[in-house]
């Protein structure tokens, strides 16, 4: 699903704001930190909408608060009309409630942790499953409370590595959270019923703020849980990977994506001898590959994995060079999940790290993964379990005969999709690589947290049952961002006008004259009466720069008053969007143009 569409963003019953350059803090500067890349970044700052306070720490100045309000308010009533309902809780989280979930684990460095006066340890809250499902415990009863969604907007906190791009990545952000309550899946009151509404909540929001966005399919992640989607900006330079098939419609993350059919088969025959090389001292899968005169896909990549059971299993994943393994699909595939080994514990089970071949499961006992595309080929170069060796000429059929007959290789789709790849939906057509910025997620969650917790409820039958939740975010700060990213040119921001701060840029030419004022008066307050937001630059500044800082803001509609437009009786009429120049019209025909071009 993708939509350009807008919406009108006029609310004719209540009065337009009216805010004036001099009575307002909007420090635009010529020049972005030399760190701002991104597009969003650079013209927030550029333009006055943001200041950074320290790393992924931003002031919200009062333009980007009120587009912050905005897309906030273009949420709430959303979120209402499909009938969740709103709270605040608390950003200090007490790090017993993690003693169940383990999140704490999860998160890792992400997770702010502190410690009060009486060392007791805290968290600042990343998101707030814990806090809402501990609430629960007390406040759901009886089932005659389900189903019930509640949500909250609210500045999230999580330590990222690499805080980036302005309010994309923040490490101090806002985030609208949900979280529903079920007793069944199915039904009215199930999870299901929700999660749907709650996917229409999101293309509705996504839609009336302008942005063009795909909802695709994803993993869950470390919220764990059974089904996902992301919400994603189409935008080049987003830092997620997408993968459509345009023929079919289905659209999924790059963790997420299912490859279609591949042709594959055990009995490729051999053409060449297996022959072992010295490659010492040779960084990656590039070198190698250049010192053995072939490439990374002509090599396979053996990565040794460890099912995360009570007593953990060896796994084998090989994939082609040039792919990467995934460990869900690996988890898939064998029924459990697997994480990346330990060095040293693979080390001391005999594993040379950086040399793996799929020939060692003649001497370690463990369960060997393939992707087709690793099959797909006579002779490939691979690590020869020794140190500092890599061979090539290696044969499956050959070289892994008594494996192949033993039926101990397991071939299944284990690595990520990548542009070109079959579609799995349609044969004979291929996915499409595109990049996006995740602004919404929504989680199925199952019982996760309510088993962690102990959020049990007397169902129908007067059965104790685990209350089914599901999880429902939005990132408000960086859809702001996103905006930016998807509209802007050379001069500045292009501001959608659902959430754009105000809807009209009012430039005065000198201010200070009486029949000036008496003019922008007049005006500003017409445009107001009809619900539309007005700025007015009524700065004693030259119109060169006032033009260029109008630009630079990007508010939708731009309007010039001056001595000489008051002289002809017109005002001078620019859009945002449109490169041509402002041209004078009457007077009297401005504020039906406004609202013609706000209109959807
Ligand atoms: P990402 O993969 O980008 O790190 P996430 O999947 O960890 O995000 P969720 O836990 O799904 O994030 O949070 C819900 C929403 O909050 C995301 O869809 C995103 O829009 C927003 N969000 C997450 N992390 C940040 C951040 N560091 N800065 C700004 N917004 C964020
Ligand atoms: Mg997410």
């Amino acid at each position: 699903m993708s939509s350009t569409h807008t919406t009108s963003c006029i609310a004719k019953s209540t009065r337009g704001s009216v805010q004036r350059w001099s009575q307002t803090l909007i420090p635009t500067v010529r020049q972005a930190p030399s760190d701002a890349e991104m597009p969003s970044h650079v013209f927030m700052i550029r333009a006055g909408f943001i200041r950074q306070v320290g790393a992924g720490v931003y002031n919200y100045l009062p333009l980007a608060w009120r587009s912050l309000r905005k897309v906030s308010e273009i949420i709430r009533e959303e979120m209402d009309a499909a009938g969740a309902s709103e709270l605040l809780m608390p950003a200090f989280q007490p790090m017993e409630l993690y003693a169940g979930t383990k999140r704490d684990i999860d998160y890792g460095d992400l997770l702010f942790t502190l410690e009060d006066r009486h060392g007791r340890k805290l968290a600042l809250g990343p998101t707030h499953e814990e806090v809402i499902t501990d609430l629960m415990c007390g406040a759901l009863t009886s089932y005659k409370q389900f189903p019930l969604n509640l949500y909250q907007i609210q500045t999230k906190f999580r330590d990222e590595f690499r805080p980036r791009a302005g309010l994309l990545r923040g490490r101090e952000f806002i985030m609208k959270d949900a979280y529903s309550f079920h007793l069944d899946l199915d039904g009215d009151a199930g999870l299901n019923a929700t999660y749907d509404k709650m996917h229409r909540a999101y293309t509705n929001i996504f839609t009336r703020c302008g942005l063009d966005f795909s909802a695709v399919e994803a993993e869950a992640g470390p919220i764990g849980g059974s089904a996902s989607h992301e919400f994603m900006v189409n935008c080049e330079a987003g830092e997620d990977t997408i993968l459509v098939c345009q023929e079919s419609g289905y659209a999924a993350n790059v963790e997420k994506a299912e490859i279609g059919e591949r042709a594959w088969s055990f009995e490729v025959a051999a053409d060449s001898e297996l022959v072992k090389h010295h490659t010492p001292n040779m960084p990656g899968i590039h070198s190698v590959a250049e010192h053995l005169s072939t490439t990374p896909s002509g090599m396979l990549k053996s990565i040794v994995l460890r099912t995360t059971e009570e007593s953990p299993r060896w796994v084998i994943a090989v994939v082609r060079g040039d792919h990467e393994v995934n460990e869900s699909k690996v988890r898939d595939a064998i029924g459990c999940s697997v994480e990346l080994a330990d060095e040293g514990e693979a080390k001391a089970a005999g594993f040379v790290i950086g040399y793996v071949s799929p020939r060692v499961c003649s001497s370690i006992d463990l369960l060997l993964v393939v992707d087709p595309d690793a099959l797909a080929g006579a002779s490939w170069a691979t690590g020869a379990d020794e140190p500092d060796h890599h061979v090539t000429g290696f044969n499956w059929s050959r070289d892994m005969g008594d494996a192949i007959r033993g039926g101990k290789i397991q071939v299944a789709d284990i690595r990520n999709a990548q542009g070109g790849d079959p579609s799995p939906r349609v044969a004979g057509s291929v996915l499409q690589e595109r990049k996006g910025i995740e602004v919404g997620h929504i989680f199925k969650l199952g019982t996760k947290y309510s088993e962690a917790i102990g959020l049990d409820v007397l169902n129908k039958d007067q059965k104790k049952q685990s209350v089914i939740m599901g999880c429902y975010g939005i990132g408000v700060s960086r859809t702001l961002a996103a905006c930016v990213e998807m509209s802007h040119d050379d001069n500045g921001i292009i501001w959608p006008a659902a959430i754009a701060p105000f809807h009209v840029h009012l430039v005065v030419i000198k201010p200070n004259e009486p029949e000036v004022q008496e003019a922008v008066s007049a005006m500003s307050d017409e445009l107001a009466g009809h619900g539309i937001d007005v700025f007015i630059d009524d700065r004693a500044e030259r119109p060169g720069p006032k033009f260029k800082d109008a630009d630079l803001i990007g508010l939708p509609i731009r309007l010039t008053i001056s001595p000489k437009t008051i002289e002809q009786g017109e005002v001078e009429f620019k859009l945002r969007s449109d490169d041509a120049r402002g041209v004078g019209h009457p007077r009297e025909a401005i504020v039906q143009m406004c609202l013609d071009a706000l209109a959807p």
